[in-house]
Order: C-alpha cells, then sequence, then structure tokens
C-alpha cells in the first residue's frame, strides 16, 4: 500500500554573505563567500521528506515559486529528489521568496526575508489542491505562509482523516481552532515558551508546556531541545529522548530535517519512539554539514548511521 504525505509551506532563495559584523545605518561593509542556497521551511521539509522515506510514500509538496530561474530551478531539483511538483504553482507577477542572510564572524546572523511568491499561497489556492490533502494520510505544514490558508488546510485535512502535523516555525500567535485540529505539534523550546507562556527549561517545565497544548486538543507534543534531542508527550504521559552525540557545524535545518523524517517514519509504520531515533538520525547527520538542504542526508546513509 502506497502512503501519502503533503508538506505544505514555504520556498526561499536564501542569499548568505560572510561579514565581519553587521553594517551600521549608512555603512557598506566588505563582505565575502557569497552563496544561494536552496532553502524555505516548506521545501527543506519537503526535501528531507523525500530523501528519507521508503520507497511506497508519496511526497507532495503545495507551495508557490516566482516567475524567475531560481524558481524554475528549484522546481526540477525537487523533483530530482522524488518530490511531486504538480502541485507547485508558478506564479507569474512575483519573485520566488528570498532571505537575505548575514552570518557575522562570531557566529551571529541576521536575516531578512521577501514573502514574493510565497504571499500567493492563500486559501483559494488550497482549496485548488484539497483533493490531494483529502487523499493524504498526513499534512504537514510550518508558518512561514499565509495562517489563512494554514488554517484551511488543516480543517479540509482533519474532516478528512488526514493527520495534521504543524512544525509552529517562526512562532506567531496561533487560533485555538487551528490547534485543536493538530494531530501532532513540534515546536523547539522558543516556540513552545511563545506559544504557551512557558518558558521550557527541564524535563518538568517541558511537561507543563505539553499539558498546554493537549489542553488545546493536540494529541501529540514533540518539543525539540536541540542537541538535548526531544520532550515526547502523548495522553499526557512525557519522556526525553535523547539525540545522537556529534560534532555539529551547522545547524541550519536541523529542525527541518528532524520534521520530514519523523513524519515518513510514522508513515511507513514506525512507532513514534523509533520514528523520533530515525529523525534524531537524520537531523544528527544534518548538522555535521554546511547549508540547508545540501546538508539533508538520504534514506540509505541515515539507516547506516543507525545500523
Ligand atoms: P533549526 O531552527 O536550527 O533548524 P530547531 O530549533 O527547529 O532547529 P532543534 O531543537 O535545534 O530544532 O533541533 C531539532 C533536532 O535536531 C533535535 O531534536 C536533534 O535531533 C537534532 N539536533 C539539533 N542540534 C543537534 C546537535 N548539536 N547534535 C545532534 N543533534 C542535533
Amino acid at each position: 500500500m502506497c502512503a501519502k504525505l503533503v508538506v505544505l509551506g514555504s520556498v526561499n532563495a536564501d542569499h548568505v554573505i560572510r561579514v565581519p559584523r553587521f553594517a551600521r545605518a549608512g555603512e557598506t561593509l566588505r563582505g565575502s563567500g557569497y552563496r544561494i542556497a536552496y532553502g524555505g521551511k516548506g521545501a527543506n521539509q519537503a526535501v528531507a521528506a523525500a530523501r528519507l522515506k521508503d520507497p511506497n510514500t508519496q511526497v507532495d509538496f503545495i507551495a508557490c515559486l516566482g516567475n524567475d530561474d531560481i524558481g524554475r530551478a528549484m522546481k526540477a531539483a525537487f523533483a530530482k529528489d522524488g518530490i511531486n511538483t504538480a502541485t507547485i504553482t508558478q506564479i507569474e507577477q512575483e519573485m520566488t521568496g528570498v532571505a537575505m542572510i548575514q552570518v557575522a564572524d562570531n557566529g551571529e546572523n541576521s536575516i531578512v526575508i521577501s514573502a514574493g511568491a510565497n504571499a500567493c499561497l492563500d486559501e483559494h489556492l488550497v482549496s485548488c489542491y484539497a483533493v490531494h490533502i483529502q487523499q493524504a494520510d498526513a499534512l504537514l505544514m510550518q508558518l512561514e505562509t499565509p495562517l489563512s490558508a494554514i488554517c484551511k488546510a488543516a480543517q479540509i485535512a482533519k474532516q478528512n482523516g488526514t493527520k495534521v502535523i504543524l512544525n509552529p516555525a517562526p512562532a506567531q500567535a496561533l487560533p485555538e481552532e487551528l490547534l485543536r485540529q493538530l494531530y501532532m505539534i513540534t515546536p523547539n523550546e522558543t516556540e513552545a515558551e511563545i506559544l504557551t507562556g512557558i518558558k521550557v527549561e527541564d524535563k518538568i517545565s517541558a511537561a507543563q508546556a505539553a499539558k498546554r497544548f493537549h489542553q488545546l486538543g493536540v494529541q501529540i507534543v514533540l518539543i525539540t531541545l536541540g542537541a538535548k534531542g526531544v520532550y515526547f508527550s502523548e495522553n499526557g504521559q512525557g519522556q526525553i529522548i535523547g539525540g545522537f552525540r556529534v560534532k555539529a557545524r551547522d545547524t541550519t535545518a536541523a529542525g527541518d530535517t528532524f520534521n520530514g523524517a519523523l513524519v515518513v517514519a510514522l508513515l511507513e509504520g514506525k512507532t513514534l519512539t523509533n520514528a523520533i531515533r530515525f529523525a534524531h538520525a537524520a537531523a544528527a547527520i544534518s548538522v555535521t554539514r554546511e547549508g540547508a538542504q545540501p546538508s539533508i542526508p538520504h534514506r540509505a546513509e541515515t539507516l547506516d548511521f543507525l545500523a
């Protein structure tokens, strides 16, 4: 039997430049190492799902690209990764989303985003692709595209028995109606704090934050804790499941790799604990490498890592 995942979310071209420090107003600064990388949380999670899925799972990606060369190149790259690109819309009058990222020598970064075509992923577009969501086993979303469309997609999914998984990044206030539609929520510590008002510092505070999500109707809460792993709670029973110890070089897209891996592992029938272990392995490999999509591992190397 074939399982089907729909990922709905953003696509960004990340323009990255190294700077000795951030420029002051009116100042021109010499940077170095300029590169363009494919990113956007939706795209990263779709790529992770496609590289890490078993052969019986199909990954559809509902997204909007601009009418530009980078948009066309990204679509071709998604197809090469095995993503079904039939649900990707190219918007005539728009540019593909962009993130201008400065990375300072002290490791800090500063990011300015222009949504571009991502802002066109609206309720009307979700209606056009409703049948894909209705036929899916799971719908994975983040918060870089318009919230009204995310709510609409969740509603369609819930009505048709499609499990909704929300990675609430970047964090913003969410309608309780949306939280009630969720099978699973996967915030990091900061996002969990913004959404619940509870500072997540240890197992006890993680349990309190999880309880708050459960009270709002979310069935499974998974708070990612960076190198420490995750706090995982189902029916109020929670535990920390540790990650893998690796030498981290760049944690960009660790969370996205984790989410994509987790959902495809669940779709192939793994238990939640085993799916988390698989996702930890994929995310651990990703932090040993530079960049967003280039750092996301394939299934075979992740299974080797676990062997
Ligand atoms: P990002 O925004 O950097 O993509 P995030 O804040 O959404 O990440 P994290 O909680 O930092 O998510 O990490 C997600 C998962 O990635 C962790 O649960 C873990 O599996 C893995 N991970 C992150 N950092 C490390 C690390 N230093 N070593 C090993 N695994 C890591």
